[in-house]
């Protein structure tokens, strides 16, 4: 009992109410001054913003929920959600180049041997080394458990071959944690499962950059591994079929990363309506004078603050050290659904010039529904979430 409650006061994070409004008072004068004047041209042009990633490193980003033993901030999640909200209500996009970043330094600094953490975490941390995590396949999505990739013992190390997509920072990135079949027969499927430390060398080719619909700028790409051969001590853990449970268990931060984008695109695309809705007249009066203006306000508003306090919500049972996947998973579901549906209502609320590109809300409305298929879709939020409400509510 007494063990249980050590590991999680071990895990709690704590900041001081103070430092957390200095830090995001940084973040908001650091997006307002450098992030919201360049997003448009960024974006159409569909260039990585080498410029802001920069800044990011400056600003402690790389490092947010590092260890402060390894040079990170050490921050709780709910701070963490809080900057990735201020950073989606401008740009979405720019998140995800340390959002996943910092799910594979979760992965090192949760699950990794002394030797792992101190090898990479201080890079993570100042972003001199930028990664990701590259779990999907083309086959292999939502079933990861049917993921082909394979790790073959080979005297002191492994050789691994497959092909992963869809990985962001898949080209700018330089260090990933691959998720691979170490036991390809193995029954159940993720026991034989195990997740690698996987720097870009040789037997690493990057395929092609994906085009997509919006989340532009960062690189979203395929690894296709060949012959690719790393030491033993890149097993995250040094030990074989733990792959599943780390990765999963990543997600559950992962989910409240989602969710606080979300959240930003929920609470941006309300910004941009309330603005315009006063700016613009329609039969002599300003439209959010109109009822059917003030109704789509309303429920943009509403739903703007419920995703932020589910959000919230989730992050402190996780900063508590409490498991908390029905939470992260509630958070995740509804704030992605918020945002797309807040993103087209204000696109709506604009007329013809929420369909133009000079204007900021046809960007959210193309960002927003990665929201409800990134860290596992909303279909399956609903299942996890079902299966978990029912454990805890068995009949009497
Ligand atoms: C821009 C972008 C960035 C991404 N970045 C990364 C990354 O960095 N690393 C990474 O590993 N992956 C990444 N992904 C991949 C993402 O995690 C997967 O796309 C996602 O998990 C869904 O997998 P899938 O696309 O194969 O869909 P599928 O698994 O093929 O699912 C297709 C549809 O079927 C539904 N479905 C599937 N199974 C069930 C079921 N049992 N019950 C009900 N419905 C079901 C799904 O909800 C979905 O609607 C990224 C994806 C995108 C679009």
């Amino acid at each position: 009992m007494l063990e249980g409650v050590n590991a999680r006061a071990a895990k709690r994070r704590e900041i001081d109410p103070a430092d957390e409004r200095e830090l995001l008072d940084a973040i908001e004068r650091w997006v307002e001054r450098e992030v919201a004047p360049r997003v448009l041209e960024y974006d159409h042009a569909d260039r990585y913003p080498h410029e802001l990633v920069e800044q990011m490193k400056e600003l402690g980003l790389f490092g947010a929920t590092i260890g402060a033993e390894y040079g990170g901030l050490a921050l709780p999640a709910a701070t963490y959600a809080r900057i990735v909200m201020a950073i989606s209500s401008v740009w979405m996009s720019i998140t995800g180049i340390f959002n996943s970043h910092l799910m594979l330094a979760h992965a090192i600094e949760r699950f990794g041997t002394d030797r792992q953490k101190g090898e990479w975490l201080p890079k993570l941390a100042k972003g001199e080394v930028r990664g990701g995590i590259a779990l999907t396949e083309p086959d292999a999505g939502t079933d990861l458990q049917g993921i082909r990739t394979t790790a073959r013992r080979a005297g002191d190390g492994y050789v691994i071959n497959g092909a992963k997509t869809w990985i962001s920072n898949g080209i700018e990135g330089s260090c990933f944690a691959l998720l691979v079949k170490t036991d390809p027969q193995a029954e159940p499927r993720h026991k034989g499962m195990s997740l690698f430390i996987a720097p870009k060398q040789e037997g690493l080719k990057v395929g092609r950059k994906l085009e997509k619909l919006g989340y532009k700028c960062i690189d979203s790409a395929e690894l296709v591994f060949e012959s690719y051969s790393v030491p033993a001590h890149y097993l995250i853990g040094e030990q074989e079929g733990q792959g599943f449970y780390q990765a999963s268990s990543g997600l559950e931060l992962g989910r409240i990363n989602v969710a606080a984008r979300g959240v930003g695109i929920a609470e941006g695309a309300l910004a941009l309506a309330t603005k315009y809705s006063q700016g613009r007249k329609t039969f002599g009066k300003p439209i959010c004078d109109h009822q059917a203006i003030q109704l789509k306000l309303a429920d943009m508003a509403t739903r703007a603050r419920a995703a932020r306090l589910l959000t919230l919500d989730a992050a402190n049972a996780f900063d508590r050290g409490e498991r908390c996947d029905l939470e992260a998973g509630m958070a995740k579901l509804f704030a992605s659904e918020a945002a797309l549906e807040n993103a087209t209502e204000s696109m709506r609320i604009h007329g013809a010039y929420g369909y133009s590109k000079e204007y900021h809300i046809e960007r959210l409305y193309r960002d927003a529904p990665l929201t409800c298929i990134g860290e596992g879709t909303n279909e399956m939020q609903r299942i996890i979430i079902a299966r978990q409400w029912i454990k805890h509510h068995p009949a009497p």
